[in-house]
């Protein structure tokens, strides 16, 4: 892998982390990933709820949509109390054991407001309270304002949101940790794509979405699925590894740098095993590793794209990830490289 190509992918992987958007709050980053993506792309289509679709024209002989979704789990400002603390819930899947401690950002409209989410000071805690969780709802954020007022007067107010603030580094051996990965990384590979196909001319009909709402019920992906009428569709998304030391015994075969991952199974569900053989034989062929598991609760957006028209056959393609859902997570440029290289063969050979 040569530095060059490494670099420049650091480089546009932190421009999609830069700015993050909880779930149904897409707009903003939709407007700035127009921008991005828009001259790659021979046609461009919005939905009403911010999803992207860009446009490959290839010969007309297959459509094959590849998808990543741009929202990330948040929360919205529930209360303000008159000193000044705000009170928040959840959207989407937010860890309430990964908030305690942590810089947090605020987003009234057009702006960035940085806060905290406060914990007791060490000296003050009591003995029961050293083991156990906070629920979320007696966390509160401090953005340093001494009442209701000056909060308000910042734009903040009920319904505002709010995500981890911003964070990318680079650790050892092409690891790299911090917010949003999900699903960010994989939007970070999906653009990677775009440019890719229209340097190489490629002559099918690919359609790459980027979609709104996964952690909502996975809304954008439905929208998109029923616009384009795909012949195949693959999901890039992740897939939470079993590879620290609080999970040796948890069954999950999953390593980060281990490849692109597929789960088999993702809780009722049987993956299109057909496409799912297909794909593995030319993975091999091209040399690239690859692991496979299940999960028992895992949701993605094939689900929702797999049942329409006579039946899409869809797979998920994912990134191995560490620490999903909090505020370190981390997954590796390799595998993000190996999921571009097996999607540029899929497109072509499926
Ligand atoms: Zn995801």
């Amino acid at each position: 892998m040569s530095k060059d190509v490494l670099d420049e992918l650091k480089k546009e992987f932190s421009w999609f982390t830069e700015t993050l958007c909880p779930s149904g709050f897409e707009e903003d980053f939709s407007r700035r990933l127009k921008e991005l993506c828009r001259y790659y792309a021979d046609k461009m289509k919005e939905t009403s709820y911010g999803d992207l679709i860009f446009t490959h024209e290839g010969e007309g002989k297959k459509k094959v949509l590849l998808t990543a979704h741009i929202d990330i789990p948040g929360a919205i400002v529930t209360s303000i109390d008159d000193n000044g603390f705000i009170r928040f819930t959840y959207i989407g899947g937010l860890d309430a054991r990964a908030l305690p401690n942590q810089r947090v950002s605020l987003y009234p409209s057009n702006k960035k407001i940085f806060g905290v989410v406060g914990i007791k000071s060490f000296h003050l805690v009591s003995e029961d309270e050293t083991s156990r969780v906070t629920p979320m709802d007696e966390l509160f954020v401090d953005v340093g304002a001494s009442s209701r007022e000056e909060v308000e007067k910042l734009g903040i107010k009920i319904g505002t949101p709010m995500t981890f603030c911003p964070a990318i580094n680079f650790l050892q051996n092409n690891i790299v940790s911090g917010v949003g990965f999900d699903n960010r990384a994989c939007c970070t590979v999906l653009y990677r794509l775009l440019k890719k196909v229209r340097e190489q001319r490629r002559t099918e009909d690919i359609f790459f979405a980027f979609t709104s709402r996964e952690e909502l019920g996975m809304v954008g992906s439905e929208l998109v699925a029923n616009i384009v009428q795909p012949d195949y569709a693959f999901i890039l998304d992740i897939a939470p590894t079993g590879d620290t030391p609080d999970l040796i015994d948890s069954r999950v075969p999953v390593k980060l740098g281990g490849g692109p991952t597929f789960l088999i199974k993702q809780g009722e569900d049987i993956i299109h095993i057909p496409l799912y053989r297909r794909v593995l034989e030319i993975a091999a062929r091209h040399h690239i590793p690859t692991q496979s598991c299940s999960m028992e609760w895992e949701m993605t957006e094939t689900h929702k794209i797999q049942g329409i028209k006579h039946g899409v056959p869809t797979l998920d393609i994912c990134l191995p990830i560490r620490y999903a859902h909090s505020a370190v997570e981390s997954v590796s440029l390799e595998d993000m490289l190996q999921i571009e290289k097996l999607l540029l063969a899929l497109i072509e050979e499926i």
